[in-house]
Parts: C-alpha cells; sequence; structure tokens
C-alpha cells in the first residue's frame, strides 16, 4: 500500500510498463543510505525529486529566486527532520508538504513586503490546499498518533472504494468525488463544473457515502481493533476531505502522466487525467506533468549539483537513527 495512487485496472498503462524497480522501493533504499551518512544517496534523491518541486514552486510563486530558496529549504528541511521521517509513507508526498509550507511562508513573506504589493493574490483552488495542511516536520509526533491511526483506516477505505470505481470503469464518478472531496467542492458546484443535473451528483455522493459505510464494517476485521472507526468520533482533521486530499487518492502515477505526454493512454484514461490536471488542476499531478515535459529542454546549470552542496552539510549533523 506505499504507492500513492490505488492499483490501477489492468488496462491502464502502468501494469503494462512496470520499472524493473517499484519507485517506492527506491525510495525507501534512498533513505535508508542516506540515515547513513551516504552522501551519494542523498545526490541521487536531489536529482530525483527537485525538478518537480521547483515546478511545483513554481505554479505558485512565479519564476523568482524563491522558487530555488523553497526547493532548497525543503531539501534542508527533509534532512533536518530525517529521524521523525515514517518510511512507510510516500516520500513524494512527504517533500511536497515541507514545500507547500516553505511556499506558505514565502507568500506571507510577499505579504509583509510591500513592494512585493500585487503579487501576493494566490486565490486559486490550491490556496485552500495550501492552508489546508498544518502538517509540518516539526508537528509534535505523539499528539498526532491517534488522528494517523484514523487517518490510515479512513484512507484504506477509501482507497478500496476507488479501486472498486475504476475496476467498474466508474470514472465519471471519480471525477464527481474528486470534486466534492479533493476539490471541496459544492454539489451545484460540482454539477456547473461537469455540465450534469445536480440531482446526479447527488446520487453519486450518497452511494459512496453509503459504500463507505459499508466497507468500514466489512473491513473490520481485516484493519484490526483500530478500525473501531466511529464515524462521530472522527476529528475534525481525519475527514475523507482533508485525507482524500493528504492521501492523494486520485493522483497519477509518474509513469501515467509520462503516458499522457506521449499520447499513449487510451481514451478514457486519457480523458481522465487531463481531467485531474485541467479542472480538478492537482498542484501535485502539474508540477510532475510539468518537471516531466521541461525533461526535453535541459535547464542552465546543474540544478542537482547546486542544491546537493548547499544541503550536504546537514547531512552530517543529521542525528543517527535508532
Ligand atoms: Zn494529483
Amino acid at each position: 500500500m506505499l504507492n500513492v495512487m490505488a492499483t490501477p485496472p489492468a488496462s491502464s498503462p502502468d501494469s503494462a510498463h512496470a520499472p524493473p524497480e517499484a519507485p517506492a522501493d527506491v525510495d525507501r533504499f534512498l533513505v535508508r543510505e542516506i540515515r547513513r551518512g551516504d552522501q551519494r544517496a542523498w545526490k541521487q534523491l536531489i536529482d530525483r525529486y527537485h525538478g518537480r518541486l521547483a515546478a511545483f514552486a513554481r505554479a505558485r510563486l512565479g519564476s523568482t529566486h524563491e522558487v530555488d530558496d523553497a526547493v532548497q529549504e525543503t531539501f534542508v528541511g527533509f534532512l533536518t527532520s530525517l529521524p521523525h521521517f515514517d518510511e512507510t509513507r510516500p516520500l513524494e508526498t512527504y517533500l511536497f508538504s515541507i514545500l507547500r509550507y516553505k511556499v506558505a511562508e514565502a507568500l506571507t513573506r510577499r505579504k509583509r513586503a510591500p513592494l512585493a504589493r500585487g503579487m501576493e493574490d494566490d486565490s486559486g483552488p490550491d490556496a485552500a490546499m495550501l492552508a489546508v495542511d498544518g502538517e509540518t516536520p516539526s508537528s509534535a509526533a505523539a499528539a498526532r498518533e491517534v488522528d494517523r491511526r484514523q487517518e490510515q483506516v479512513l484512507s484504506q477505505v477509501l482507497r478500496r472504494l476507488i479501486g472498486e470505481l475504476r475496476e467498474r470503469d466508474k470514472l465519471e464518478d471519480i471525477r464527481v468525488l474528486e470534486l466534492l472531496f479533493f476539490l471541496g467542492l459544492r454539489n451545484k458546484e460540482a454539477a456547473d463544473r461537469l455540465s450534469r443535473d445536480e440531482k446526479a451528483i447527488a446520487g453519486v455522493k450518497f452511494r459512496a457515502v453509503q459504500r463507505l459505510s459499508s466497507l468500514i464494517d466489512e473491513m473490520r476485521a481485516e484493519l484490526g481493533p483500530e478500525a473501531a472507526l466511529d464515524r462521530a468520533s472522527l476529528s475534525a482533521d481525519v475527514t475523507v476531505a482533508n485525507v482524500w486530499r493528504r492521501q492523494r487518492l486520485t493522483c497519477l502515477k509518474r509513469s501515467t502522466l509520462g503516458a499522457f505526454l506521449l499520447g499513449v493512454l487510451d481514451e478514457a484514461w486519457e480523458g481522465y487525467v487531463r481531467f485531474h490536471l485541467d479542472v480538478v488542476a492537482c498542484p501535485f499531478c502539474r508540477a510532475n506533468r510539468d518537471d516531466l515535459a521541461d525533461d526535453v529542454t535541459p535547464a542552465a546549470g546543474d540544478p542537482t549539483e547546486q542544491l546537493f552542496q548547499s544541503s550536504v552539510g546537514f547531512l552530517s549533523r543529521a542525528p543517527s537513527h535508532g
């Protein structure tokens, strides 16, 4: 269950062109080596991730030096928070969560700087996303432990629901749920966005919530005592919408985005990917797409080397783990 995306149906490009090593396995290997102080592994991790991180920051901040600063601070932030990093979490999502925090800080600094007035309006759909997640590397882990367990259970149940919908080719229903849960739209807004009847939207939502309830019951044995997930007792932070966003339940694999750019996806998936990128405007998948599209035009200089030099000092300072 380490993968960011639930298993796609067999017809999707991911199963056909699976890389020899699952990205999640490579990440875990690198993190383990970095914990031992291995500089080559650190450089490799930077090389792997700086492009998509920069693309994400650029989409929020524009092409300014703040982008480089935010990416650099993210890598340093990763190293300093390494002792608290849970290897079972997807690394990309963790790095994005640090970066979002750095981008939010940069936007706050702009608001304080009178000269930058006029640039601070970040009222697009992602503004809410930036604000939603109070998750920072310095969050007190203990206080969040109960929330974390609840979140894990809920995300497993949601993954199952999404998997079922994908298996049954209910990509239309997934679109509706993404608008409602990932983007937080109201039924009426989702109906307008999809040019559909509001009642149809309400129907999809109703069926999904019902299925979730029955899945929670069905999976109780499988999920263990923690699945005593009394819906009423869920904390305000562990809601379907928050978990959906934080766990990026409907995000696309990088290989799927690559196939999309090459134009080799089948029609249904192509439409769905386009929807996730353009209508949901998922900032994470857009960053990955921009990074992949950028690969054909290499950036000036060697960003990996620069980021490595500016962060490697924190590698040796990172307290040893275990
Ligand atoms: Zn996404």
